[in-house]
């Protein structure tokens, strides 16, 4: 395939690593490729970067270099959070997260459930807004940590999270965020907002992928989840990925510098894109709040549509977007965040994600919204042009407009 224009709509998925981050990672994998704990000064002169790229990060969270543990990535930080807080209060048996957590919540909260620990995933109403009262209620005297997001991946709903911070706190009990989706977005204050602990993954903003972060609050009790070498203070074995480490704190800075940005211009790009698509195409609704919600984020289903086709058709000229997560893309499966918001299959699974970016285009908008309409038109054969009927050549078997309502 030759190189076209791609019209990327999925930054929430991962993001497109900066020019400014490539620069300053490519001296550590040509040059200073030395190992950060040794003693030699070959060694020594790198770790002063890594150092530099932890105050970075540090900054970014409002938080003290030594409460920021690099790991490999978002996943790891979660499971790292949860593992940890079991660990250090053996008698503690009880985990609560939400419904709608990325799978490295959900899935790890199966597997301890598995194990006989006792995990509550805490509902959501149909906005896909938390109840922080049963949040509140779900707590018992053996709850070991309560984790829930900042921001979901794919509503882009924000979450109180100073409020559940406070009552975790007032009842004594661990609460950890994963605020992967957050930095950039919104402001990011680990110490202000009271958190115990928090996840980032650095290819969320705009760095490579498989670095990341667990923010861990001073004299907050810590048992790593990769155990050898004596790094990051004894809390991640495994010696350090010293280009990533220094792209991430390039990338965090930068995230910092974002946020006005991303609440000004992406925010309004992204509601010109919903205002559009809810002026020339019948039948679409949001799915989730309009507000508190990411600046970035629209995830909205084409109804009587199924999004793998539309997803199909958008590929063909350039456009990325996705439906549901990434993790969940490809198997039949309804997102369990729309799922958990009480949305019926055949709307959940014609549910699209477009999440812009710092570097989405008003052309790109302005492509996307002429393109769809006449999109979603052929799908339900609603067009003047000859419907896209199964077994014609252009027509594959998911392009027929509600190919599985029967399993609905
Ligand atoms: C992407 C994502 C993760 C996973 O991060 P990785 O670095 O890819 O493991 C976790 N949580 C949320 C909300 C995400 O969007």
């Amino acid at each position: 395939m030759t190189d076209r224009k791609v019209y990327y709509f999925d930054n929430n998925a991962t993001t497109r690593v900066a020019p400014e981050v490539v620069e300053a990672m490519l001296p550590f994998l040509r040059d200073q490729w030395g190992n950060p704990s040794s003693a030699y000064r070959f060694g020594h002169q790198v770790a002063k970067h890594v150092a530099a790229a932890r105050e970075r990060v540090a900054a970014l969270l409002h938080a003290d270099p030594r409460e920021i543990v690099f790991t490999s990535c978002g996943t790891e930080s979660n499971n790292a959070a949860i593992h940890s807080a079991l660990l250090t209060q053996p008698g503690k048996r009880h985990v609560i997260t939400s419904a709608v957590e990325h799978s490295a919540n959900i899935k790890y909260g199966r597997f301890l459930k598995e194990q006989g620990f006792d995990v509550t995933f805490s509902p959501v109403d149909a906005d896909g807004l938390i109840d922080i009262h049963r949040v509140e209620k779900a707590i018992r005297p053996d709850t070991a940590i309560v984790s829930i997001m900042w921001a979901n991946n794919e509503t882009g709903i924000v979450f109180p999270i100073e409020e559940l911070a406070a009552i975790c706190r007032s009842k004594g009990v661990l609460f950890h965020t994963d605020a992967v989706q957050a930095p950039g977005k919104v402001s990011l204050d680990a110490r202000g907002t009271g958190v115990d602990m928090l996840s980032l993954s650095a290819h969320k903003l705009n760095a490579p992928k498989g670095i990341g972060c667990l923010f861990i609050k001073k004299q907050t009790r810590f048992h790593p989840h990769i155990m050898g070498g004596h790094q990051e203070h004894g809390r991640r074995g495994g010696t350090e990925n010293v280009p990533y480490i220094v792209g991430f704190g390039v990338a965090a800075e930068m995230a910092l510098n974002r946020i006005h940005h991303e609440n000004t211009c992406v925010r309004a790009l992204r509601d010109r894109l919903e205002t559009q698509i809810f002026k020339l195409i019948p039948q679409v609704v949001r799915n989730g709040a309009k507000e508190p919600r990411l600046p970035n984020t629209s995830n909205l289903s084409f109804l009587s549509v199924e999004a793998e086709a539309i997803l199909t058709q958008l590929d063909k000229i350039g456009v990325c977007a996705s439906s549901g997560s990434a993790c969940t893309t490809g198997s039949l499966e309804p997102s369990h965040v729309l799922t958990a918001m009480g949305i019926a299959a055949p709307r959940a699974r014609s549910s699209v994600r477009f999440s812009l970016g710092a570097g989405t285009t008003a052309a790109e908008v302005g492509f996307l919204v002429e393109e769809l309409p006449s999109i979603i038109e052929r799908l339900r054969g609603t067009s003047a042009q000859p419907a896209v009927v199964a077994g014609k050549p252009r027509s594959k078997d998911h392009n027929r407009p509600t190919p599985r309502s029967a399993a609905a």
